[in-house]
């Protein structure tokens, strides 16, 4: 088996059902990281990643981390960055969204009236 192929019967974390589990192929795409879910529960998971960090990044980060203070580890440093830069692309991705919605609108007013009083008629 070549050694990129991910094995797919990996125990889920949430129900520990050992059945295959379905890739999702756009995050593969995307990211090559292994997003596998569960069909017995419908969890989403990933394996834990240990992730090479050139040494100049790593300088970056200490000095960061020295004028952040607060943090108890290289790996905590990390694992906050990673979460931030998430909810970062979440919240760009939901504001150009909303932004879109609002163009929309825009251009066509009338859709604002008829979504209130579809509003209405449901209270
Ligand atoms: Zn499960």
């Amino acid at each position: 088996m070549p050694k990129n192929t991910p094995n797919l019967a990996v125990p889920c974390p949430v129900c520990e059902d050992e059945d295959l589990k379905l890739p999702n192929f756009e995050l593969k795409a995307a990211s090559t990281v292994t997003v596998l879910q569960c069909l017995t529960c419908d969890w989403e998971f990933s394996k834990d990643q240990s992730v090479k960090i050139p040494g100049n990044l790593v300088r970056h980060a200490a000095e960061a981390m020295n004028i952040h203070e607060g943090y108890s580890s290289l790996g905590e440093y990390v694992r906050d960055c990673v979460r931030r830069m998430n909810e970062h692309h979440m919240r760009q991705a939901a504001s150009d969204q909303f932004s879109e919605f609002m163009g929309a609108l825009g251009e066509n007013p009338e859709i604002f009236a008829r979504m209130i009083e579809a509003l209405e008629e449901d209270e």
